[in-house]
């Protein structure tokens, strides 16, 4: 086989590392040993000599003399051609191959084949190529050696070896398609290996346009209160990623709604002082939040702008930092920034997304790049990622939130009308999220349409929003000031704060995601005073859900998300069924994620010393 033929099989099993096709695995075997024995219900193979056989229309039966075991056994074709029938006349002998089965206590063998090839174990895959080009392929690239020139050890090379080339190992026929215990551990590992090296290596790296050194103690020293442990310890990792020009910064700040990123994004702006820096935020409600932000903590002279398409304030000409949204991106006429950042990372729609890729990957030189999101990624899935791009986790915050959840019923429902009304009366909000704007057969709940005349008869205040609506942001301002309750979709991204907000309501919180479920809770009980959050459902036995209220941190729940994932509670397709690894769990295995980490960075150690 050459090098061309098997470029055009890996791209036939679109795969493009050795690796990738080591991990495929046959997915049975054929045991075409001879068998020492008869036992019913396997598949098996003998010498056997044709005694005489019957014919009656279609079906042939066939009788076997086993000279190697002094037995006799029964073929039984259901479709005999005449190619069957030439193939076992009395008197041939055949190595024949087949199930074996007990009839009225005679052992039988159904369409038993005659075998040219014997005594081996022949792996069969389930690929697009034929199962004589894949073992081809197979036997050409998986060897000792490649495996071992791949980076992997001993135990791994001997685990696929065995699966590959079970005739080379004492024991083989014990071999089961489902792999288990330490064997099921290794092809785990294996698998992390090949995608951890395969991400490492779409990174590229592109010098700085500037090493941007100030010092933020200054700024930091200047705030109304002190930084969070992990707040301190982001700023130093963006200030070590910063101070460096042989390479530009790529890193992605995760943090939980309320974690204190704003100041972080502060920080890093002071210490690009007037080497200029950009901050885009996705809606220019948030744009301008960000801006008053950064007048009321950054000193007095250190100038801000303000760029959307509503409002322009301060003179970007002359800012040190200017805020908007991608709406900046579209603006020519502005001046170089040695730093970009990007705020909400996860509310971007992809084509923004690639046009701020587009953004910072023009050029030599290229700016620091440092976006934030809100959206916590399970650890292990921030360890593989931490390949890519550089990733910094912030899981504390810096109150801690006191929010009581709940899950209720319709039995329930009058105590929770009567919190929701003791809450009103005190001058405080309620989001109540229904999973529909209109009536729907599908859904076992009520819909914003059908359940508002409820809320406006016994309330004053109620104010109604949802996803598709235009005057949304309008609306929520207006609600912010003068409403009491708030019903909603679960599309509204309530992008605006709400400081009144104490209690979310959510209808019908078993069709949800627990991430969804978690963005909606972290609405409330974010200004230090107790929150509450209540999961109406017809299902208050799920488990999912009673952990959901067990726990307040993200990053915990993201990992539960992905314990749940084949969960048949959720109905609106938050998450996605296609699991990228077959054999590699992200919810359970961040041990093995780490050791195959700790391989790829030893090899790479020793390739920068060699
Ligand atoms: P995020 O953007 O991560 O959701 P913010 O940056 O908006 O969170 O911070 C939430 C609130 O906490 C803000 O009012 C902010 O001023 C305040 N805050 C941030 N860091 C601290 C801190 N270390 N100590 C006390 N309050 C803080
Ligand atoms: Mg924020």
């Amino acid at each position: 086989m050459d090098e061309a033929e098997a470029k055009a099989l890996f791209r036939k099993l679109k795969i493009r590392t050795l690796l990738d096709l080591a991990l495929i695995l046959p997915s049975s075997y054929e045991d075409t040993r001879l068998s020492p024995r008869i036992e019913a219900g396997k598949t098996q193979t003998f010498e056997a000599e044709v005694i005489d056989r019957r014919i009656r229309g279609a079906r042939m039966q066939v009788r076997f003399r086993l000279p190697a075991l002094g037995r006799q056994i029964a073929g039984v074709f259901f479709k005999a051609t005449p190619y069957h029938q030439r193939l076992f006349e009395p008197g041939s002998r055949h190595i024949i191959h087949g199930k074996v089965t007990l009839y009225n206590g005679w052992p039988q063998m159904a369409q038993p084949r005659s075998l040219k090839e014997y005594g081996r174990i022949l792996p069969r895959y389930k690929t697009p190529l034929t199962e004589s080009k894949m073992r081809e392929l197979i036997r050409t690239y998986v060897t000792e050696r490649n495996l071992y020139a791949e980076g992997l050890q001993s135990a791994e090379i001997q685990m696929l070896m065995r699966r590959h080339f079970p005739d080379l190992f004492a024991g083989a026929g014990e071999l089961s398609t489902v792999p288990e215990g330490e064997e099921l551990r290794l092809l785990k590992f294996v698998e992390a290996f090949n995608h951890l090296r395969k991400l490492r290596s779409k990174r590229r790296e592109y010098p700085a346009l500037k090493a941007l050194d100030a010092s933020p103690e200054p700024f930091l020293r200047s705030l109304p209160f002190s930084l969070t442990e992990d707040q301190e310890r982001v700023i130093g990792e963006i200030r070590r990623d910063l101070a460096r020009d042989d390479r530009a910064a790529r890193r992605m700040v995760i943090g939980d709604v309320g974690s204190g990123k704003t100041i972080v994004i502060l920080a890093a702006a002071f210490i690009a002082g007037s080497a200029r820096s950009y901050l885009m935020a996705p809606t220019s409600i948030l744009a301008r939040q960000l801006y008053e932000e950064a007048r009321r903590f950054l000193p007095a002279d250190f100038p801000v702008a303000l760029l959307t398409q509503s409002s322009r304030e301060g003179e970007p000409q002359k800012a040190h930092l200017i805020i908007g949204t991608h709406a900046l991106l579209y603006q020519d006429e502005l001046p170089e920034a040695a730093l970009v950042m990007v705020d909400e990372q996860h509310r971007f729609g992809t084509r923004q997304r690639a046009a701020l890729e587009a953004l910072v990957s023009r050029g030599e030189r290229r700016p620091h790049y440092l976006q934030f999101s809100a959206t916590p990624i399970p650890r292990t899935q921030a360890m593989m990622e931490s390949e890519l791009v550089d990733v910094s986790l912030i899981t504390q915050t810096p109150f801690e939130k006191e929010i009581e959840s709940r899950i209720v019923s319709r039995e329930d429902f009058p105590a929770l009308m009567e919190h929701i009304r003791s809450e009103v009366v005190a001058g405080r909000q309620v989001l109540i999220v229904y999973p529909l704007v209109e009536e729907s057969e599908e859904i076992p709940y009520q819909s914003i349409d059908e359940a508002r005349g409820f809320w406006e008869n016994r309330f004053e205040g109620v104010y109604i929003t949802h996803g598709k609506d235009k005057n949304k942001e309008a609306i929520l301002l207006e609600f912010r000031e003068k409403g009491s309750i708030l019903l909603a979709t679960t599309v509204i991204e309530v992008g605006i704060s709400l400081p009144r907000l104490d209690t979310v309501v959510i209808v019908g919180a078993e069709r949800l995601g627990l991430a969804t479920l978690h963005q909606l809770r972290g609405r409330v009980g974010r200004y230090g005073r107790k929150g509450w959050c209540y999961l109406f459902t017809r299902h208050p036995e799920s488990s999912r859900l009673r952990d959901f209220c067990r726990t307040t941190s993200g990053f915990e729940i993201a990992r539960l998300d992905l314990a749940y994932r084949d969960s048949g509670d959720i109905l609106d397709g938050t998450i996605q069924s296609g699991q990228k690894f077959r054999w590699l769990d992200l919810a359970e295995d961040e041990a093995i994620i780490a050791e195959a980490k700790g391989r790829i960075e030893a090899l790479s150690r020793r390739e920068r010393s060699s």
